[in-house]
């Protein structure tokens, strides 16, 4: 075997530079891993392209020896997108991290795949711009087009499917592909831009991608509304929704999950089940909508509200919300973070909701339940040791039952976080028939199976 990887290493380094090629057992338990508790295999070989060109020669050379490929963006997924479980090479994007151009007046920019939506964020500020899609981790750009990422933002902007315009993508033969244009819309053709995005790596390898932005709103208003039961805030947030008040973010975090925010961000917020609420637009109109919503969390058993309008209090409110991951590890050294990812109807949320937390009391595992409400997607955040074999069976059938309940419910296994390896066992059941095209044009676009493989399609099943 280390014949072989001397050899691919030698052919790579005909058009990579030496240090653009890692064998280094550091760098590959780096790339063996993402931030879930699915167990780490390592690549053979670690590659960091610089351009298309060379991106595209990787892909022609293990096309003709057939040897498996994972992009690799941050590493941050959650479903073992990127562990090599076939081993071969890994393509870490990190050094095609440019912000290739800023079309303010199209309200466009144009990135290279490893750009983080941070670094994008920084740089579009100073042009009165943003970019909308919130996965909490600061994710590449490639990556959150790879899963289909959204977060706390997709209720008012939508998700990473609705911002892309146009992919640049090598395929496993080497060919570059377009699969858009700048046009806000078109009637031409099949949809590329929808098919490869959420394909994980498994289509192609993007190299450039055009983004739509938006400009800052004028004025941004928080809340945090607190409910006796997680049913109220649901119901409060449906009717919120269904009168039309543009609302950006809307979390909903239980009492458990509360609890462990307040130890981690040093806060003293009732341990109830809490709305976090975000609203953006101009000062009038804001001024009417919170006047609106108050009328409406209080119809519905709303026990305390508060809003907020300076910068540093929002933000604090807020990170109290997104450091809720962060708050769990740190609640339990040792223990690794298993996250469920269902999506339900939103009138299927209450339900959805009110039985993970009754498979969790039952499962008696530690946790809580999150999740973006405006649009029916949840979270149930579980603590399990990885060398208890029972509890993690028990973590198993608890993720297991409420995939099966939003399944029955005609939901989704996976509202944002993708499938990786965690829920590819759930694809067939999911899509019927459908599933059988999804194989047929992974078949026709990498007959070998090099793309990483056993991830979303399993060519044998
Ligand atoms: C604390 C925490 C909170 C999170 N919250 C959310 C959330 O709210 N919403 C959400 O959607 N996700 C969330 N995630 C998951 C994660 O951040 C997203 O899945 C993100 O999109 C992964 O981006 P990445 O750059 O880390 O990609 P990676 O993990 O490196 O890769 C993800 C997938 O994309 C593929 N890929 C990477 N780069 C490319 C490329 N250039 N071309 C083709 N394929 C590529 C990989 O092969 C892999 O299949 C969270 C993660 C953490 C750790």
């Amino acid at each position: 075997m280390t014949v072989v990887v001397d050899s691919i290493v030698e052919a790579l380094k005909q058009f990579l530079d030496g240090d653009q090629v890692s064998v280094n057992e550091t760098v590959r338990e780096l790339h063996g891993q993402d931030e879930s508790y699915h167990v780490a295999s390592l690549p053979d070989i670690v590659v960091f392209p610089k351009t298309k060109e060379q991106v595209s020669e990787i892909m022609k050379l293990a096309n003709e020896l057939v040897v498996p490929i994972v992009p690799f963006g941050r590493g941050s997924s959650l479903e073992g997108h990127v562990i090599p479980y076939e081993n071969g090479i890994t393509i870490d994007f990190s050094l095609m991290d440019k912000i290739l151009e800023i079309r303010q007046d199209d309200l466009l920019v144009k990135v290279q795949p490893g750009v983080t939506r941070m670094q994008l964020n920084k740089e579009l500020k100073k042009h009165g711009l943003f970019f909308s899609v919130d996965p909490g981790a600061d994710a590449t750009l490639g990556g959150m087009a790879a899963t289909n990422a959204s977060g706390t933002t997709a209720v008012r902007y939508g998700v990473m499917r609705d911002q892309v315009r146009d992919l640049e993508v090598v395929l496993a033969d080497g060919r570059i592909i377009h699969t858009g244009n700048l046009a806000a819309k078109s009637s031409s053709g099949y949809h590329l831009n929808g098919l490869f995005v959420g394909s994980e790596g498994t289509l192609g390898c993007f190299t450039e991608l055009t983004l739509k932005v938006y400009g800052i709103p004028e004025f941004e208003t928080a809340a945090r509304a607190v409910f006796p039961t997680v049913e109220d805030a649901i119901a409060a947030v449906t009717s919120v929704l269904q009168v039309g008040i543009p609302i950006a973010r809307v979390e909903l975090v239980d009492e458990e999950s509360i609890r462990q925010v307040n130890h981690y961000s040093d806060t003293d917020y009732p341990e109830k089940p809490t709305l976090f609420i975000e609203f953006h637009g101009n000062e009038a109109g804001l001024a009417q909508d919170v006047i609106f919503t108050r009328e409406i969390m209080e119809d519905h058993g709303c026990v305390e509200v508060q809003f907020e309008t300076d910068n540093t209090a929002r933000t604090k409110l807020w990170d109290a919300r997104h450091n809720l991951a962060y708050a769990y590890t740190h609640g339990y050294p040792g223990k690794k973070q298993m996250v469920t990812d269902v999506c339900v109807a939103i009138s299927d949320l209450a339900d959805a909701v009110h039985f993970a937390r009754e498979q969790l009391n039952a499962a008696n595992l530690p946790g809580g339940v999150l999740g973006h409400v405006g649009d029916g997607n949840f979270h149930a955040i579980l603590m399990i040791d990885m060398k208890d074999a029972e509890e993690v069976k028990r973590a198993d059938a608890f993720n297991e039952a409420i995939v099966q309940f939003a399944l029955d419910r005609n939901g989704t296994c996976t509202g944002e976080h993708g499938v990786g390896i965690g829920k590819q066992k759930y694809q067939a059941k999911e899509h019927g028939e459908s599933y059988n095209i999804m194989k047929a044009i992974k078949i026709s676009l990498d007959p070998k199976n090099i793309l990483n493989p056993g991830k979303i399609i399993r060519i044998e099943e």
